[in-house]
């Protein structure tokens, strides 16, 4: 049992010493100070089901036991060398990352977070064509480093600061809330409008996350990326595919959410999952790409870390192992049917999407003007926490119910899940 600190003292302590920008999710914070699988513990002993890993970084399940034998055993032998030296564990890393990609991807960068490896991909992108312009969607989060606060488009995150230059947001292509509904080959139009006005014509990159995340489980529509990805090498620039969410199998039919979409990216970036919460993150891209980065000295001090490396190829082994992406198709098609009936029982639920274990459900006071149903979410989202069910929370207005859940996920936790939501949902 746990013997620390009260969480009272705690909460007192971070008050007195770290930034207060910092924000608890629950008006009573929750402290954790556990997790095994699926589940969290509090200070008092008291069981969770999570719902959000953390924001979709524990993927394969909390201090899976393979993961930290993997991680224990090369923090013995060496924690640290940085890259000025050879370590097999960060190479193999990279080979089996790799051999995970489509095979035009087969240069892959380590580094620690979903912002930095952004950062590099346009970096990388801006080098390659010659070009400055970047395009990115309306509602996307792409991180926040100054270069990424420019990408990423919800206010709440933008700090007015000088900040990420160049970038060109276009609209939406969000089937629920979006101007052309589901036509993604009309939103993809508006991207060479934007091009052919906008900018010089000649552009550097497209940035989409493959399914919007913090945006609140946006599946873009239908066929998007495959014309927007036409248009932005029309125009001169490279395809970037932000997986740090959809990526590792979360969307179940396929190991990285650009293949739900078709289309073959020309920069990957992951973050999150791909380390199950140990600072790791990874830029792949082509041979050609990647050679940009010879015009100077390029250094991360952590990046691909011996012991993040281990866990990274401790995380690539268990999805196999366990059938970690076929659980994430079963039971996020099982979702969205319960989800479906929950729809047809209580008014306030907007909208359902989403694929795999990557689902949103939004909360709207009324269907026809889908305003956003803000302190409904907000109580919803606090009685599931006293139910013993942690999810998460999206969208500009934060009316978004984010499930993406450690993907080691069972059928009950699922039913549990909804039972709790239909429960606190008739409770308004
Ligand atoms: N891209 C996406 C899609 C994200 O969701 C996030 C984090 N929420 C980031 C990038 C930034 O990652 P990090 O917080 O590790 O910098």
């Amino acid at each position: 049992p746990y013997n620390g600190p009260t969480k009272e003292e705690v909460l007192e302590t971070r008050k007195q010493f770290l930034n207060p920008a910092l924000f608890h999710y629950y008006e009573k914070p929750v402290m954790i100070v556990e997790g095994k699988q699926q589940y969290l513990y509090d200070e008092t002993g008291r069981r969770y089901l999570d719902a959000f890993g953390g924001i979709v970084t524990v993927s394969v399940g909390h201090s899976h036991p393979k993961l930290v034998k993997a991680v224990n055993d090369q923090n013995e032998l060496i924690q640290h060398t940085t890259t000025i030296y050879l370590n097999d564990q960060v190479a193999y890393f990279g080979k089996e990352l790799a051999a995970k990609l489509p095979p035009h991807l087969d240069c892959i960068y380590f580094v620690n977070s979903g912002s930095e490896a952004n950062d590099l991909a346009i970096l990388m992108a801006r080098l390659f064509t010659g070009n400055y312009d970047v395009v990115a969607l309306r509602n996307c989060y792409h991180g926040m480093s100054l270069g990424t606060m420019g990408l990423t488009a919800h206010a709440t995150w933008k700090y007015p600061v000088a900040h990420g230059f160049g970038i060109h947001h276009a609209l939406n292509p969000d089937p629920y809330r979006g101007r052309f509904g589901n036509d993604g080959e009309a939103y993809a139009a508006d991207v060479k409008d934007l091009l052919e006005t906008g900018t010089s014509g000649r552009v550097a990159a497209f940035f989409a996350e493959s399914i919007q995340g913090v945006g609140g489980a946006v599946v873009l529509a239908d066929d998007y990326l495959k014309h927007t990805y036409k248009h932005i090498r029309d125009h001169g620039g490279v395809c970037i595919a932000d997986e740090v969410q959809a990526g590792f199998g979360r969307t179940g039919t396929h190991y990285w959410g650009f293949e739900t979409q078709g289309v073959l990216p020309d920069i990957v970036t992951m973050a999150k999952g791909i380390g199950n919460g140990l600072p790791l993150a990874a830029v792949a891209t082509t041979k050609e790409i990647a050679a940009t980065l010879q015009r100077r000295i390029h250094f991360n001090t952590y990046g691909g870390n011996p012991v993040s490396a281990a866990a990274g190829r401790a995380v690539l082994e268990i999805i196999d192992e366990e059938g970690m992406q076929e659980n994430c198709k079963v039971l996020g098609d099982h979702l969205l049917g319960r989800f479906a009936d929950l729809e047809a029982k209580h008014d306030i639920i907007g909208h359902c999407r989403g694929k795999g274990l990557m689902l949103g459900m939004e909360l709207v006071k009324d269907r026809d003007t889908k305003e956003p149903a803000v302190a409904e979410t907000k109580k919803v989202f606090e009685d599931m926490k006293d139910m013993g069910v942690l999810i998460g929370k999206g969208g500009l207005y934060g009316n978004v119910f984010r499930i993406k859940p450690p993907m080691c996920w069972t059928k009950e936790d699922a039913d549990f899940m909804c039972d709790a939501l239909d429960v606190a949902l008739s409770r308004l």
